[in-house]
């Protein structure tokens, strides 16, 4: 049976995913006292080895453009940090417009992103077909694009931040299912897993699609939800695409890795919550397939190789939730990513570490903290941008 190296840490990290992870690397580089990671599963289980791996800076809000900006940075200089290599691949975010008013909306967006000082452009209908070889006519009215944006690999940089933290001293434990916690007059005393009880002063939630789960099996009753999403990625082609494409109005995206695959998704609907598992479904292949030899007919004869699914931890209003849960001294979120929590975890995370060490972070509390759920107010602002 699993077992946990101590009995004691300062800090318990409920997920092995990204955002677990890369809080794990903030809190050993602070030197923040002993460090457990705990996940029932094994490392890229989760969202972190589902994805598509997009990163983009263009964004409907200040907050998260900024997080953003500040995680391309990171990405950037991963190799050189880490010691992988992400393939990090900057070559740009292409949002289309079907119409006049979508391009308005976009327009809004790419205005926001400019005055961040990120040159973000609009594109004619016939600039969108010069870097979308072979879009049917007609397809788009026009878009916008941002060079800086891009796509990397999910799992070198999961395997990268995994060895550093190993190698910092933090323990990671694999197969171990976090069950609870131990309270004591309103404060984290431990928590409770399938290995044993954890002596510990604070636990964080980073357990992705299912951190409302662990909120719930903790006592407190959260708004994330979890929704699956569906992804494929097809045999590999002669480089022709260099943005990730990404059509607002069904939420398809794609973009061509390295290797040459299409790698993508499309929405379709599907019940919430983690109860499902992760299948894949015959109706997303065929919407998919659809969407996107509609966009460019050339791709009819593409085979599909592989197609899987995850989940994205929603949030009601598309934000992440980061801080200590005023409910219980010493429990920090680190949750609610939706489908953005790879693009944002270098950045978010070192202000979930900021949170663990009861430092001050630059987060607006109105959008980024727990309490927020706790009033009965609809948000007031909202990142709704949130597909691709
Ligand atoms: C199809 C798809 C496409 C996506 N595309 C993108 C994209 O292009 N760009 C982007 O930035 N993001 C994308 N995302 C979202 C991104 O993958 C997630 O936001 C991110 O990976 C979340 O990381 P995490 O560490 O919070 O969660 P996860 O990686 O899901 O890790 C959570 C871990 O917690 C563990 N766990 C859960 N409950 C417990 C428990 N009780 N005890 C112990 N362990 C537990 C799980 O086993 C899991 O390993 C996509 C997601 C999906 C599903």
């Amino acid at each position: 049976m699993t077992s946990v190296p101590r009995s004691r840490y300062r800090t318990v990290i409920v997920g092995a995913g990204i955002v677990g992870l890369y809080t794990a690397y903030h809190l050993a580089r602070a030197g923040a006292g002993p460090t457990l990671v705990v996940d029932r599963g094994f490392l890229s289980g989760g969202a972190s080895g589902r994805n598509g791996g997009g990163v983009r800076q263009q964004w409907e809000t200040r907050a998260t453009i900024r997080l953003a900006r500040e995680s391309v940075d990171a990405y950037r200089r991963f190799g050189r940090e880490f010691g992988f290599n992400p393939w990090f691949r900057q070559g740009g975010y292409l949002f289309l417009a079907e119409n006049a008013a979508e391009l308005e909306r976009l327009r809004t967006v790419h205005d926001l992103v400019r005055s961040e000082g990120l040159p973000s452009e609009v594109l004619s209908r016939e600039e969108v077909a010069l870097r979308v070889e072979g879009i049917a006519p007609g397809a788009a009215v026009g878009g916008t694009f941002l060079a800086s944006d891009g796509t990397l690999y999910p799992f070198p940089v999961v395997w990268g931040v995994y060895e550093a933290v190993r190698s910092l001293g933090v323990d990671v434990v694999f197969g171990v299912d976090a069950l609870g916690l131990e309270v004591r007059d309103g404060t984290v005393v431990g928590v409770r897993t399938t290995a044993d009880t954890v002596a510990t002063e604070c636990v964080v939630n980073a357990a992705g699609g299912w951190s409302g789960d662990f909120s719930r099996r903790c006592g407190l009753e959260v708004p994330n939800v979890a929704t699956r999403h569906e992804i494929f990625a097809t045999e590999a082609l002669k480089p022709f695409l260099d943005p990730m494409v990404v059509r607002p109005s069904d939420g398809l995206y794609f973009s061509q890795t390295v290797r040459g695959e299409l790698v993508g998704g499309v929405l379709v609907p599907h019940p919430t919550g983690t109860s499902t598992g992760m299948p894949s479904s015959a109706r997303f292949l065929t919407v998919m397939s659809r969407a996107l030899v509609g966009l460019i007919p050339r791709l009819a004869p593409v085979r599909v190789l592989r197609a899987w699914s995850g989940f994205y931890d929603d949030t009601p209003d598309g934000f992440a939730v980061i801080g200590e849960d005023p409910r219980v001294r010493g429990f920090v979120h680190a949750n609610g990513f939706g489908g953005h929590g790879f693009m944002l975890a270098p950045a978010a995370t070192r202000r979930v570490a900021q949170a663990v060490l009861r430092e001050a972070t630059d987060l607006d509390p109105t959008l980024f903290s727990p309490a927020r759920f706790l009033v009965k107010a609809a948000p007031s602002v909202a990142e709704r941008l949130q597909l691709g």
